[in-house]
């Protein structure tokens, strides 16, 4: 075959991730759909979410109490009139339109503060006595009130297109109005795994046969990432075959190919790209599990040049490496796809339980356990085999993060946490 053979660019994790990052940056919004508000969860939102009214739309109490003038409670204890009671919801005709000089009204949390009141003294600091009250505690103005638009102004942004909606964001836009949402469709993202020693999950492997596991793996991670999994069929090791899958899956928004891009000399996905006239942004990352993740674009079927190019990733084929690697750098590219916002990576961190001795030089991120209670966190890896050992990492609940210059962490140190 004659490749032009690959610029071999091997990046520290970090420049890989933001070589990704800078790609994603510049990623072209996809289309939208209209759904119903429930269904819209875990979506990108399309459309900016305003506020419908002020937020609160009155005044809004946030004790049971009394609500007051705070300048009737400068000598205490001090007895007011009570003249209304004002529950949630209470009807705008019962609400008094001034609270005078020595008056208060009864008022739940929730209710609407009469104008004249400036505060609210909780119910734990008053004794009534028929239609008046002694109270026992002064307020600062304000204190237990929340002012009309205090939380947003009517017409004010509460929600940013390319958000991906949680419960809160829901909640946020149940209580504007919008019952339905305009969010980004799903990007569709192929999957191509290689390798003359895989087997469907339906078929029995022979005796030297591994089952696919891979695809489902990353089908799992495009699923939660918010994109579409396309599994194609498995890619043998043979150029022409290779090739006209990998244009298949450029047929898509994004490429995932497993297996095949390591040294060895099966390992043809790279040669093939380079044939089709790929471009490449690295070829490597300096990373443990996953070092020889690739990253690059490459234009569908020929002549090359007609069609908008497609960005691939081509996973290496171990298992573990290839869910770390899809974590670390597709992720980020789906994301975008999906409409989503940039947002950077972050770890967090627990106290390490036992000792850890590793060689230097990579970034690893190891499978680990992450337990311990409340503010307590501790985290210990899972002994396994390396990057294949899927029993083991199907133990874990993250991966611990070890820096590349470390050879001895000890027992009680704080180390970054992926999870997962
Ligand atoms: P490769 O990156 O092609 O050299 O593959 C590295 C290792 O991962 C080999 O032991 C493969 O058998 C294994 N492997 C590759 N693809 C898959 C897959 N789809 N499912 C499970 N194991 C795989
Ligand atoms: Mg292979």
């Amino acid at each position: 075959m004659s490749a032009p053979p690959v610029q071999s660019s091997v990046l520290s994790f970090e420049n890989a991730r933001r070589a990704v990052e800078d790609h994603a940056a510049r990623i072209l919004l996809p289309g939208t759909e209209t759904v119903d508000l429930l269904d819209a969860a875990g979506r990108v939102l399309a459309e900016p979410v305003l506020a419908d009214r002020d937020i609160p739309p009155f005044p809004r109490s946030t004790r049971d109490g009394y609500a007051v003038r705070s300048v009737d409670l400068t000598n205490l204890p001090v007895t007011l009139d009570v003249i209304a009671e004002i529950k949630a919801g209470e009807k705008q005709e019962a609400i008094p339109s001034s609270l005078g000089s020595g008056q208060t009204a009864s008022i739940m949390t929730g209710a609407p503060v009469p104008s004249g009141a400036d505060a609210v003294v909780m119910v734990e600091y008053t004794l009534r006595q028929a239609d008046r009250v002694a109270i026992t505690r002064a307020v600062t103005p304000g204190e237990n009130v929340v002012d009309r638009g205090a939380e947003a102004k009517q017409r004010s942004g509460l929600l940013d297109r390319g958000l991906r909606l949680t419960e809160a964001a829901i909640a946020l836009a149940a209580s504007v109005g919008k019952s339905r949402l305009e969010v980004f469709s799903r990007p569709r993202v192929a999957v191509l795994t290689t390798g003359d020693e895989i087997v469907d999950v339906k078929t029995a492997p022979g005796p030297t046969q591994i089952r696919n596991s891979n695809s489902y793996s990353l089908a799992v991670q495009i699923r939660c990432a918010g994109g579409q999994p396309v599994l194609l069929p498995i890619a043998p090791d043979e150029p022409r075959a290779l090739q006209r899958l990998i244009e298949k899956g450029l047929e898509s928004d994004l490429l995932l190919m497993t297996g095949g891009v390591s040294m060895g000399r099966y390992d043809l996905v790279e040669e093939v790209l380079s044939e089709m006239e790929a471009e490449f942004f690295f070829t490597g990352a300096k990373i443990q599990p996953g070092r020889p993740v690739v990253f690059g674009r490459c234009g569908a079927g020929a002549p090359a040049r007609e069609t908008p190019a497609t960005y691939f990733f081509g996973l290496p084929g171990n298992p573990i490496s290839t869910m770390v690697t899809f974590e670390l750098f597709a992720h980020p590219m789906l994301a975008a796809l999906a409409g989503q916002s940039p947002e950077k990576l972050t770890f967090l961190h627990a106290r390490l339980k036992r000792e850890i001795r590793i060689k230097s030089g990579l970034k690893r991120f190891l499978p680990a356990i992450l337990s311990g209670e409340f503010e307590n966190s501790e985290v210990e890896l899972v002994a396994w085999q390396g990057s294949g050992d899927i029993a083991a990492t199907a133990r874990a609940n993250c991966y611990a993060v070890i820096p590349a210059d470390r050879e001895t962490i000890a027992a009680g140190e704080w180390v970054a946490v992926l999870p997962r």
